[in-house]
């Protein structure tokens, strides 16, 4: 089953209002590119803005995080359905930094992974060890409890992104080995899950994806695109990572 490469970026807590032209130039640019699929993930605040500039062109909008209920008295708090609302098609759950900043479990995740399906969005549900259990040889095992925990147990519409937390924004990546040895083993623990369907759901690999690693990184067996912190914040360095897959 042949899935179509996804290349996100995940904005983080960066971008204001002018930041809209280095989504225009995206827009612009994904025109000369193959077959791949792009998403910006913008803070809140510029979600309805950037939605509505991508409006149309291959550029989806998603969220970084959603709280599991549709509506109520969580000040500050934002759920998936407003973000569907508000023009996205996908939401982040479960990043490391929410995981690590703000505590979330892996019940609260699948939480928000269901509340994304709800809302008729697709999850984008990040795993990933810390160097310690990797020295240790228990990357997978620590990936594996984190996939038991945190994915919804039935229907398979969903995006898996494998982030070692040791590699995002320092530089460091896993080689390609170790990266298809993991993505071989999500990939075993999503058809066991979902049977067959598992096939089609798209693993993401995420950390340090720079354009001079990313053909290395993003060729590799299994891995079906990436979800990119910081370079994602350049135009030019999004597409020339995007542009691996052309
Ligand atoms: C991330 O935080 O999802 C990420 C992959 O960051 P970076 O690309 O900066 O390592």
């Amino acid at each position: 089953m042949a899935r179509r490469p996804l290349v996100a970026g995940n904005w983080k807590m960066n971008g204001r209002k002018s930041s809209v032209g280095e989504l225009v130039k995206i827009i612009a640019g994904v025109r000369k590119l193959g077959e791949v699929d792009l998403m910006v993930c913008p803070p809140a605040t510029l979600i309805m803005s950037f939605a509505a500039a991508a409006r149309g062109s291959r550029v989806a909008i998603g969220g970084q995080d959603c709280f599991p209920l549709p509506a109520g008295a969580f000040t500050g708090d934002i759920s998936a359905e407003m973000l569907k609302d508000a023009g996205a098609e996908a939401v982040i759950v479960g990043h490391s930094e929410r995981r690590q900043y703000h505590g979330e479990t892996d019940a609260a995740v699948r939480a928000k992974a269901l509340a994304a399906r709800r809302a008729g969005l697709v999850p984008i549900v990040c795993v990933g060890e810390i160097r310690a259990d990797r020295d240790a040889g228990r990357a997978c095992e620590v990936v594996g409890g984190e996939l038991d925990g945190s994915l919804p147990e039935t229907g398979a519409q969903v995006i898996v992104a494998y982030e070692p937390i040791w590699a995002i924004g320092t530089g460091m990546t896993p080689t390609a080995g170790d990266v298809g040895a993991m993505h071989e083993f999500i990939r075993e623990s999503l058809t066991s899950r979902y049977g067959e369907a598992g096939q089609d759901v798209r693993i993401l690999y995420g950390g340090s994806v720079k354009p001079d690693n990313a053909k290395e990184l993003l060729t590799v067996a299994n891995v079906d695109g990436a979800l990119v912190g910081g370079a994602s914040l350049n135009a030019t360095d999004f597409l020339a990572i995007a542009s691996v897959y052309s």
